[in-house]
């Protein structure tokens, strides 16, 4: 197996065919590792812009690549094709640093190329999500390509950063550092018809109460303090994302606020349930 570790410059740009904005690709770099993880080949492309007309201050600043570069540049067509040349009929799997740069990578394909795959992607692992296992992170606190490669003692001030091939090699470092063939293995993605659906699908909290993908049940809450069903006083309100009524234990004679949210994932419904006890305020003219 051969690994394509992969990255990504783009220039976020308003796109007149889709009416929206996308990040148009304006630099690739990728570095080729073979099974045993040393390095084969490396790859690197300008692309000229072919959407957007000029760079963004933020992206020349970052990157420091200017309009003139990108005029001297090849059209992103053919940079794919070059790609899929470089990597040829190897087996292979394309590594990224956070799923961002596939998504922008197949975004590009469908506007700029017209179709709805990338042509030389066979597999993929996103090298971010198998930091993210390995070291039991919460997948929401993402860390940086940066962050991760101080926490792994790399030095990575000799590589120059946000441009394409210096960030695909500090990868491959961080890559070579994190690697077990079994567990990386694991993460190996087919990039089947699911595999796109998947990346594109777009995860959304459920406000309406009778969607039945909204399971009852879970509507229900049992007293933390005695363990027995509490009764429910009020109707079910839909609030900052969440299910939320007012619930009474009459063995603890307590009230305890619930909020249950319920988050369509690609594959599944995400329940979350919050519990907070009413703590009953004495009357302010008490005294008076
Ligand atoms: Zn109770």
């Amino acid at each position: 197996m051969y690994y394509i570790i992969l990255d990504l410059e783009w220039n976020n740009t308003y796109g007149r065919k889709t009416k929206s904005f996308i990040n148009e690709i304006i630099e690739i770099g990728a570095v080729m590792l073979d099974d045993d993880l040393r390095e084969v080949s490396r790859f690197s492309s300008l692309i000229r812009s072919q959407i957007g007309k000029k760079l963004r201050g933020s992206v020349k600043q970052l990157t420091h690549i200017t309009n003139e570069d990108l005029d001297n540049g090849i059209p992103f067509t053919k940079a794919i094709s070059q790609l899929r040349h470089w990597i040829g009929s190897r087996d292979n799997t394309v590594v990224t640093w956070g799923d961002g740069d596939i998504r922008v990578l197949i975004e590009n394909c469908r506007y700029l190329n017209g179709i709805e795959i990338v042509p030389f992607l066979s597999n993929y692992a996103d090298l971010q999500a198998y930091f993210h296992s390995i070291f039991n992170s919460h997948p929401s606190r993402q860390v940086g390509l940066s962050t991760a490669a101080q926490l792994l003692g790399i030095d990575e001030e000799s590589f120059s950063h946000h441009r394409a091939l210096d960030d695909s090699l500090l990868t491959a470092e961080i890559f070579r550092k994190i690697f077990d063939r079994d567990t990386f293995a694991a993460c190996i993605r087919p990039c089947t018809r699911d595999f796109y659906s998947r990346l594109s699908f777009k995860p959304y909290v459920i406000g309406n109460i009778n969607n039945p993908l909204v399971d009852k049940s879970k509507l229900s809450y049992t007293c933390e303090t005695c363990g027995r069903p509490a009764r429910r006083l009020t109707e079910w309100r839909f609030v900052s994302r969440h299910f939320r009524a007012l619930y009474y234990c009459p063995y603890c004679d307590q009230k305890i606020k619930v909020g249950v949210s319920f988050k369509k994932l690609y594959d599944r419904v995400e329940v979350k349930k919050t519990s907070v006890l009413v703590v009953e305020q004495k009357q302010a003219n008490e005294e008076a």
